[in-house]
């Protein structure tokens, strides 16, 4: 994993919050596109937060992406353009939660904490035999603080990577590799048989299910586009004109007024599953009380739009989303 090898705070910040949001092979490409566009904390500082978007452009939580910026311009404008060393003050930066300062402080700088990721939480579970439900806040806590004793004096860069390693490649969810695991003889869920029932989790989350009509409004060859307001889903990214509907009007197909149905999909969000139709029409008018701008189809893949539009794109204006540098 390349980003094993430095202590350069910068980019193993960009590493943890990219990988955070995907497999890793597709974080490393989009790291490494990233990295290439902005190799130093100025150049993602300096950078307009549309083009920040566009690199992050179909990774999701685009929120993530803001803040990235917005913290990189706090580094330069408040810490003279370098990382503060511990993870009290690394907390202080737009969007960095305790598992990203403490990622950034123990990988770059040594400070003695302990990295807490969903992996890690399933090995202490597992090794302390704790059934406590490990999607709760006060178990995290817990945990925390007992990963942060047994950091204590010693190498927290070997201490993490190896707890993390373990709860990735090891001690997996089904079929966990207690043979070969270093933890083996201090394990209480080997010791009693409790691999299979830990770690425990609290309620399930109840998932919703939204409808959605999407337009794809066009004039000879351009397509009204707007974008999203910043705070909120999608915020800052680019879309079609679209509303929400309920579950009886969108089981007839209607659009507004003479648009035509093309097709449906469904994409997937963390609290709800949105389920969608797209419509179409050529705009004949010459005045239009939709709120966007017309944008030229040869122009389109410069602005950044969600995974769910990119999908509808490819699938009815197939070559609209062609970047040049993917
Ligand atoms: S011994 Fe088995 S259950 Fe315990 S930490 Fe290792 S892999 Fe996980």
């Amino acid at each position: 994993m390349p980003w094993r090898n430095t202590s350069n705070p910068y980019q193993i910040w960009l590493s943890e919050v990219i990988l955070q949001q995907t497999r890793i092979e597709t974080g490393v490409a989009y790291l490494e596109r990233f990295l290439a566009r902005f190799p130093l904390l100025s150049d993602l500082a300096s950078a307009p937060q549309d083009e920040v978007l566009k690199y992050w452009e179909g990774l999701g939580y685009y929120s993530r992406a803001r803040n990235l910026h917005a913290a990189a311009i706090q580094l330069v404008e408040d810490f003279g353009g370098e990382f503060p060393e511990s993870h009290l003050e690394l907390l202080t930066l737009k969007g960095v939660g305790p598992y990203t300062a403490r990622a950034i402080a123990s990988f770059a700088f040594g400070e003695q904490v302990a990295v807490l990721d969903g992996n890690v939480m399933r090995v202490v579970s597992r090794l302390l035999g704790d059934p406590a439900p490990i999607d709760q806040q006060k178990t995290r806590k817990e945990f925390q603080q007992q990963l942060d004793f047994w950091v204590k004096d010693s190498d927290s860069r070997k201490f993490n990577h190896g707890m993390m390693d373990i709860g990735s490649v090891i001690c997996t969810p089904t079929n966990p590799g207690c043979m070969i695991c270093p933890l083996e003889s201090q394990c209480v869920a080997r010791k009693e048989g409790l691999t299979a029932v830990l770690p425990q989790k609290g309620k399930k989350l109840v998932r919703k299910t939204r409808y959605f009509r999407f337009y794809l409004l066009r004039k000879e060859r351009e397509l009204l586009i707007r974008q999203r307001p910043q705070a909120g889903l999608w915020g800052g990214l680019w879309e079609i004109p679209n509303d929400e509907t309920t579950a009886e009007e969108w089981e007839a197909k209607k659009g507004v007024g003479e648009t035509v149905w093309l097709g449906s999909g469904k994409h997937i969000f963390t609290h709800f599953d949105m389920h969608y139709h797209v419509f179409s029409m050529e705009l004949k008018a010459e005045n239009y009380p939709i709120e966007g701008q017309f944008e030229k189809y040869e122009k389109i893949h410069t602005f950044a739009f969600p995974r769910a539009v990119l999908n509808m794109f490819d699938q009815h204006l197939p070559g609209l989303t062609k970047p040049t540098d993917k």
